[in-house]
């Protein structure tokens, strides 16, 4: 246990009972007026329909390329389709420069055309034709399945040039310039819609596909009479339609300001998005560490933990410095590290300020505040996977999920069924974790493009 003071100080992560209802009513209402067409101006979730209709029936079969931008890393993948449970993925990593993220947008699609055809040689793939899938983890309004119109970027991402443009377009006039490859972009999808996609390829029961990795967002299969959002246009011959609620969005008309701390305000105030995706900034990877590094700089100030270190002051300094030097993914790692040694704690501690063997008791309190703020986050996300799952008619569901937050934190999980428990009592659900949704779901939507003309 720890002291009163830590707890004290936390005591502003901790959701009660009151604030997790209404915020599930708050969350609903959003996820309403986003797909009520007179009302959609004025939502923070978009809800935008994707052109998805079909989920893999599992024999869809062929050779697709697929790109993989919006997290940490840029990827490009060569799947291979081979019916049920047999597919294969070649994949992989090129790092996009950080001037790359807040360049020129034309910048941006020009080193992704390159990646392409590095990865396209170096597969000896020469001039055979391949279809390609673009998992593009943005928000975008879908004009069909090859056009989407980026509406904002969110988490490390502002290049100028991209917002309001096609950014199918895009891609294919930079790989245009190149005229080395044969490439047709076939479909552009978000990650959570892969991740929905390849989650059903392998359990038909999966109706949601959520990501909490760097950035924060979920989709679902929502019934087409439901979205009346849908332009006249749209086919309607079929029952459903995937929707990306974008719920990252959720809050900024002040939905949260109840529940949200002097912390996630500062995060905010230093983002490249103040203002924006605000739900997201008390859930996701790119935040959750700046929190901790805000509240655990808070703490040295108000001399609650490392009292009697004598390198207490270079450490507050340093953490005010930089905060973002607490990385989300010294959170997992804390947490999981083992009572008494805290041989990991103590590792990143040294990393972090050189103090050389840090006492349980600061080892307690800081895996504490790590607990709080990882808590609060999977506690939000399961108010927003409570909301789409009473808004799914099927009784019995899956919940297809990926990002590296839920990956590796060893309770994330857990909290997030215990809030679900509570507020989606008449479901019965499963989460399962996807396996390379970005890779696999933008081949499945390729491939169920193909068949669905
Ligand atoms: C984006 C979403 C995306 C999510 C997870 C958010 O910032 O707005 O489109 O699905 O991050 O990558
Ligand atoms: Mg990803």
């Amino acid at each position: 246990m720890v002291d009163a003071e830590i707890r004290e100080l936390m005591q502003s992560f901790v959701l009660s009972d009151y604030q997790v209802q209404e915020l599930y009513k708050r969350f609903n209402d959003e996820i309403s007026k986003g797909l009520n067409r007179t009302t959609n101006a004025l939502a923070n979730t978009k809800c935008f329909p994707t052109y998805v209709q079909d989920l893999p029936t599992g024999d869809e079969i062929g050779k697709y390329l697929a790109l993989d931008l919006g997290g940490t890393n840029f990827r490009v993948l060569l799947v291979t389709l081979k019916g049920h449970h047999e597919d294969t993925v070649e994949s992989q990593i090129y790092a996009v420069p950080k001037e790359l993220m807040i360049g020129p947008g034309v910048d941006l699609f020009d080193h992704i055309a390159e990646c392409l055809a590095k990865f396209v040689e170096k597969h000896d793939m020469g001039s055979a034709y391949l279809p390609l899938g673009f998992t593009f983890s943005f928000p975008c309004v879908q004009m069909g399945l090859k056009e989407a119109i980026l509406a904002r970027w969110t988490k490390g991402f502002k290049c100028p040039g991209v917002v309001q443009e096609d950014v199918g377009r895009l891609l294919r006039e930079a790989i245009h310039r190149r005229g080395d490859v044969d490439i047709a972009v076939v479909a552009i999808l978000n990650d959570t819609t892969g991740t929905l996609m390849s989650c059903a390829h392998r359990n038909p029961k999966c109706r949601i596909g959520v990501i909490v990795g760097t950035g924060c967002n979920a989709c679902y299969v929502e019934r087409v009479d439901r979205v009346d959002l849908l332009k006249p246009e749209f086919k309607r011959d079929k029952k459903h339609v995937l929707v990306n609620t974008e719920w990252g969005a959720f809050g900024e008309s002040g939905q949260l300001e109840f529940v949200r701390t002097e912390y996630d305000r500062e995060v905010d105030r230093t983002s490249l998005n103040v203002s924006s995706q605000l739900f997201e900034k008390m859930v996701s990877g790119m935040y959750l560490g700046p929190i901790v590094g805000l509240v655990l700089l808070r703490a040295l100030e108000n001399n609650v933990i490392f009292k009697r270190d004598s390198k207490r002051m270079e450490f507050a300094a340093a953490l005010r410095a930089n905060p973002n030097s607490f990385h989300t993914k010294y959170i997992s790692e804390i947490e999981s590290d083992l009572f008494p040694e805290f041989t990991i704690t103590r590792g990143i501690l040294q990393d972090l300020f050189g103090t050389e063997k840090a006492s349980i008791e600061d080892c307690l309190k800081l895996k504490y505040i790590c607990e709080c703020v990882a808590q609060r986050a999977a506690t939000l996300i399961g108010i927003g996977i409570s909301v789409l799952l009473n808004r799914i008619e099927e009784k019995d569901t899956v919940v297809g999920i990926d990002g590296s937050v839920y990956r590796f934190h060893p309770k994330f999980d857990a909290y997030m069924r215990k809030t679900i428990d509570k507020l989606a009592k008449d479901k019965i659900y499963d989460i399962m974790l996807s396996e390379d949704g970005s890779g696999r779901g933008a081949a499945l939507v390729a491939a169920v493009a193909s068949k669905q003309k």
